[in-house]
């Protein structure tokens, strides 16, 4: 596991110094980007540098193939994010109906299937997010019947973008369970209109532990994350569904693995609902 930031500022002359300094590249232009891993010897110096400056500072976790083949439960995500739900201005009302708060968007419930602009251009690729709606994963019918059916999970159609129409390279999978996550380590925002929370993407080592163990291979969390106007719960999935995309060889998909040390640690606070 090593984290890994990637720092956007625009330079004066004491930062090119430092950089210089520390080895870094940093050549004649106004704006550097650098790429530090936290383990880098540099990285304590930089580290200070970035709390005086406060430069555009993207961090995230890397995980080893066999750190996530070892975890019991992945966050799952994907390398491509393919377009945008259709139509655009009008999704999430198509979609969602009245469902969800008007301005955090938590508590949305899927009323409608997704439409797309059309047969996604798959490539070598097996599943696919779409932008602003981090919650969904899209599968090629044949993934979907050999990898995930086997172990329980649903799929649902996919419309064209008019809606009239089913689209028969890709299906939507379906979470059918939600398990809480331990939130001590998470920061929140709490909605001035509907007074969920909201909490900030996890990236910082493996993701926060689950206070149930779920009953199904395919589950996303009670919590919704999201720092925009969009709000998504997470989707965790069971060590043998992610094996099974592996032995696939289902391009795009990626763990994210689970912190299981507390596994039976239960956050009072929270209520955990579905699951066994
Ligand atoms: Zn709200």
């Amino acid at each position: 596991m090593r984290i890994v930031h990637n720092i956007s500022k625009r330079v004066d002359e004491a930062d090119r110094e430092l950089l210089k300094l520390l080895a870094m590249k940093a050549d004649d232009s106004e704006f550097v980007t650098i790429r530090i891993d936290e383990a880098d010897p540099r990285w304590p110096e930089v580290a200070r540098w970035v709390a005086e400056q406060n430069p555009v500072d993207i961090y995230w976790t890397e995980f080893t193939n066999e750190e996530v083949a070892a975890a019991r439960w992945v966050r799952l995500f994907t390398d491509w994010m393919h377009g945008y739900p259709q139509p655009e201005d009008d999704y999430a009302e198509l979609t969602y109906g009245a469902t969800g708060c008007g301005k955090c968007a938590v508590g949305r419930v899927q009323r409608a299937p997704f439409r797309l602009k059309g047969e996604p251009r798959w490539g070598r690729r097996g599943i696919f997010q779409l932008f602003w709606v981090y919650s969904e994963f899209f599968v090629r019918p044949e993934v979907w019947k050999e990898v995930f059916r086997p172990l329980g999970v649903e799929a649902r159609p996919v419309l064209n973008r008019k809606g009239t129409q089913e689209l028969r390279t890709v299906v939507q999978l379906v979470a059918n369970e939600q398990v809480s996550v331990a939130t001590a380590d998470l920061l929140h925002a709490i909605c001035p209109v509907c007074g969920e929370r909201k909490y900030l993407p996890h990236r910082r080592g493996p993701f926060p532990s689950l206070l149930a163990e779920p009953g199904s291979h395919y589950v996303k969390t009670t919590q919704w994350f999201g720092d925009g106007g969009e709000a998504f719960q997470e989707t965790v999935i069971s060590n043998a569904l992610m094996r099974a995309l592996v032995a696939h060889a289902a391009r795009g998909a990626k763990g994210w693995p689970v912190a299981d040390a507390d596994m039976k640690r239960v956050d009072p606070t929270v209520k955990a609902f579905g699951g066994t």
